[in-house]
């Protein structure tokens, strides 16, 4: 059973593992994005699911998030590590800069964010919603490997799939946001609803629309810098993943089992049977 699953997003569709197979699974929530990719990685188990399909056929707001996390936790994967496109949105944070969020801003419209409906009644704390434990371990890699890093920052996440105007670039310039992407909402709120650890490699491609000086930018610049990002996310994945897969210290799965209001015996049935892989976790 792979403990650990990476999320690829844009530019990340396929990642090498060993004796890789491919797991087709059904969720009460619809498809996943993709059959998730099953096998070793640096000598764990691990699983590789394509967030917006290996064609890049779905858009932000069309991933069903609720599907994919689902699919993992039937898998038996308690942390995901989150590979992302961003856009910079402070200076520092320029194209090729790998920043490690601590925290989120979700600006999201039209998403389904929680497992807790029809019945099921829970309220997850998001105020610390990154693993504090994987996030470090990520980070380090990355300084170790001699990438331009950043330790922590807030990742807005807005609906898409365009980009922002101008005017809302500045607007989340002023509340401090350090990137902007369109999928780790509510990719994260789930995963720690389903009690797994969640943290995110955001790879700077652009800088939003924010800055003066960047009109010019061409979209080969854009490629390239997203190609060379996803090369740098993966050897930080391939360099973390055994100490990643061991035993947990952090506090993610006990915030998740703080959640639910509802006891087991007033769950509706089929609510408790859709959401068995979670349930199975989160409620002793
Ligand atoms: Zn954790």
């Amino acid at each position: 059973m792979p403990s650990t699953a990476i999320i690829g997003g844009s530019g990340l569709y396929n990642l090498e593992i060993e004796n890789a197979k491919t797991v087709k699974t059904e969720t009460p929530f619809g498809d996943p994005s993709e059959e998730i990719l099953v096998g070793k990685l640096g000598g764990v188990e691990a699983a590789f699911l394509a967030r917006h399909g290996r064609g890049h056929t779905i858009t932000p707001s069309e991933i069903n998030f609720r599907a994919n996390v689902w699919a993992l936790a039937s898998l038996g994967v308690e942390r995901v590590i989150s590979i992302s496109a961003v856009g910079g949105m402070k200076e520092e944070n320029s194209p090729g800069t790998l920043v490690f969020p601590d925290n989120f801003i979700d600006n999201t419209r039209s998403r389904r964010k929680t497992f807790y409906t029809d019945g099921f009644v829970g309220h997850i704390s998001l105020a610390h919603p990154v693993c504090p434990e994987m996030r470090r371990l990520l980070y380090e890699s990355g300084k170790r490997q001699g990438y331009d890093v950043r330790d922590g920052g807030t990742y807005i996440c807005i609906e898409g799939p365009n980009f922002s105007t101008r005017a809302e670039s500045l607007v989340y310039r002023s509340w401090d946001v350090d990137v902007i992407g369109m999928t780790n909402v509510p990719e994260m709120n789930l995963c720690r609803e389903a009690g797994m650890c969640y943290a995110t490699i955001a790879c700077v491609t652009d800088y939003d629309c924010w800055r003066e000086e960047d009109e010019g930018v061409n979209i080969d610049d854009i490629l390239r810098t997203l190609r060379e990002n996803v090369s740098k996310a993966i050897s930080i994945v391939a360099d973390t993943i055994g100490a990643v897969a061991g035993e947990r210290s952090c506090d993610c799965l006990a915030v998740s089992k703080m959640a639910p209001l509802t006891q087991l015996k007033d769950i509706p049935n089929n609510k408790k049977s859709d959401l068995e892989p979670i349930l199975r976790r989160i409620i002793s």
